[in-house]
């Protein structure tokens, strides 16, 4: 026998599966939602002409004004990045290069997200990482791999160790400057870059 406490678990996820539908699959930005730049919106798509309850609210490079007029499901079908001819990453990417196939699986079908600059996407291991948000010193101690990159990167400037220091110890996810958080995709390392206006 399972405990009564369970017993009423699978009945409540299927009504929420009735009302709400599933969000697409972005293997490049795994949870949009937690990031903040996919959010529940009454909101109709510009592209398919329906309100279905969440939209993107994050970066398009696109001629048509887009902002926050656009559903999660037109972005990962590419119907967005056809019919707009849109882009959601800056168009510059840190890390391997990679096909044009994988870049563009990133910047045509992933949701973007907000930087202080224009926004940029690692790629490791031949494919896109995956996005994991903005991140503060608070967060990026959890993180020892992607602080210690930053370090050498930040450090790589010519920076003197102690200035290095207090810029990683300035990191806030909320304020500049900011960190912003992927894992390889292949090899699960942490990777991370930072920047501020
Ligand atoms: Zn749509
Ligand atoms: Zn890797």
């Amino acid at each position: 026998m399972r405990p009564a406490a369970h017993a009423g678990r699978p009945c409540r996820l299927l009504r929420f599966r009735v009302v709400t539908e599933l969000l697409p699959d972005f293997p490049y930005h795994p949870d949009p939602v937690s990031t903040s730049v996919v959010i529940p919106s009454d909101a109709v798509c510009m592209c398919c002409g329906r309100g279905r309850g969440y939209i993107y609210t994050g970066p398009v490079y696109a001629v048509d004004d887009l902002a926050d007029r656009l559903c999660p499901w037109c972005i990962a079908n590419g119907d967005v990045a056809e019919r707009f001819d849109a882009h959601f990453t800056g168009g510059t990417g840190l890390g391997d290069d990679v096909p044009i196939e994988v870049f563009s699986a990133v910047d045509r079908r992933t949701p973007g997200f907000p930087a202080w600059q224009e926004p940029r996407w690692f790629f490791h291991c031949g494919d896109g990482a995956a996005f994991l948000g903005r991140v503060g010193a608070a967060e990026l101690a959890d993180h020892p791999d992607a602080l210690a990159a930053l370090r050498r990167e930040v450090s790589g400037r010519g920076r003197p160790p102690g200035q290095v220091e207090r810029f990683l110890g300035a990191l806030d996810r909320d304020d500049q400057p900011t960190a912003y958080l992927f894992r390889c995709r292949v090899c699960a390392t942490h990777l991370a870059y930072a920047d501020a206006t």
